[in-house]
């Protein structure tokens, strides 16, 4: 296993976390977990090396705690920097910031949490734990010993985690959806860097992007990008690879569920390193993420030149959500994100065709016919 610094603590933490949130289960049920196997694989993995164990309130439908302190009985907690996170969207009061710790503490077997993460941070959430004066209670925890380490995981607009990031002064560490296809998605890169710059440890989240770059036959574009490597890594391999390649990264999460796949990540983590990747390797990586992206229907830059639209069309956001689903034919899931990401009042059919939009657009996207086929694509009572 190679270990790396967490930003300004003294902990070198494993390349790879365990990350218990897709751990085995009995059939279809999220909220079942298959323990036996669940726990071999944990702490397989921590007889192999990975000292970071990352869990939450939340998974597998709070099952993953109470699991999570099984798996580090006998001797296992010791060997590892426990994680987990306050449910942000349950707290009210400071009242309740302790009542979950405690519990978290009681399910986790434990009578401290290494690293505490305020989980899922937006801008609701921040300004709610901010009018909570969340840090006069963390701290007071801290120096009570329960929590060591205080950070956050995040999940909005850039500007929102500078807002973050800046708006302590003593955070530790953070966690952040990063891999070689979401450079400019919520932190990335940007983000990645001002942490790492402030000091704090970076937990890398999503290295697959929830499992689309996971795929061993790809698309043949993105495939034959791979190929120009004389290296016979996987897709997989050569994600994780990536991300450990960069020094501001300190570790990289996997939500693994199987042990195969467990043992796939550690044997990449043990041949991982800063810098390990050569100057023809990255020339790969860029022709892997130009394939990707040349899957994309529209060559939306979200530049927002074109906006606002006066009839309140989100025209980037609608593209985005086209590309995603198209590049990684995820048709289902992009239906999804059009019906909950964007109101009926900014959705594509809300185009009268003005035209004001196209005229603005410095990539010359045909922008009202596109935002038809967009809509067709992800609307199901329109295409079925
Ligand atoms: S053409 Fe459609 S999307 Fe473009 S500005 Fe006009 S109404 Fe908005
Ligand atoms: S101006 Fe063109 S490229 Fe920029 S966000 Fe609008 S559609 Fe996309």
């Amino acid at each position: 296993m190679e270990y790396r610094s967490f930003g300004s603590t003294n902990c070198q933490v494993s390349a790879l976390g365990f990350g218990c949130m897709r751990l085995p289960t009995l059939g279809d049920d999220n909220g079942k977990i298959d323990e036996p196997q669940a726990i071999n694989m944990i702490r397989a993995a921590i007889d192999q090396g990975v000292n970071y164990i990352d869990t939450a309130w939340g998974y597998h439908r709070e099952q993953s705690e109470p699991l999570v302190g099984k798996a580090l009985s006998d001797g296992y907690r010791e060997k590892v920097h426990l994680a987990t996170k306050l449910p942000s969207w349950l707290i009210h009061s400071q009242g309740d910031m302790k009542h979950y710790l405690s519990v978290q503490l009681e399910r986790l077997q434990t009578d401290h949490i290494d690293f505490y993460l305020l989980h899922t941070l937006n801008a609701r959430y921040w300004q709610n734990y901010v009018d909570l004066r969340v840090f006069d209670w963390a701290e007071k925890e801290m120096a009570s010993g329960r929590i060591r380490h205080l950070g956050f995981s995040f999940h909005d607009e850039y500007p929102v985690f500078e807002r973050i990031l800046n708006g302590y002064d003593h955070w530790d560490f953070c966690q952040i959806q990063y891999n070689y296809m979401d450079v400019a998605y919520q932190a990335g890169e940007r983000g990645l860097r001002a942490a790492a710059e402030k000091g704090l440890g970076v937990v890398v989240m999503e290295p697959l992007r929830g499992g689309s770059l996971a795929s061993p036959t790809p698309p043949p574009p993105v495939a034959k990008a791979f190929s120009q490597s004389q290296r016979d890594w996987t897709p997989v391999e050569w994600a994780l690879q990536w991300l450990w390649n960069q020094p501001e990264v300190s570790l990289v999460l996997s939500g693994m569920s199987n042990p195969i796949q467990t043992q796939q990540n550690i044997t990449s983590a043990g041949r991982s390193g800063v810098g390990k990747l050569t100057a023809d390797d990255l020339a790969v990586m860029a022709n892997v993420q130009e394939a990707w992206n040349g899957l994309a229907p529209v060559p939306c830059t979200h530049c927002e030149y074109c906006m606002p639209c006066p009839h309140g069309v989100q025209i980037p956001e609608v593209f985005r959500i086209y590309n995603t689903a198209a590049i990684y034919d995820n048709r289902a899931r992009g239906r999804d994100d059009y019906k909950n990401a964007i109101s009926d009042d900014g959705k594509a059919d809300c185009c009268v065709e003005c035209g004001e939009c196209e005229a603005l657009c410095p990539q010359h996207i045909e922008i009202i016919q596109k935002l038809k086929d967009a809509h067709v694509y992800l609307s199901p009572e329109v295409s079925g």
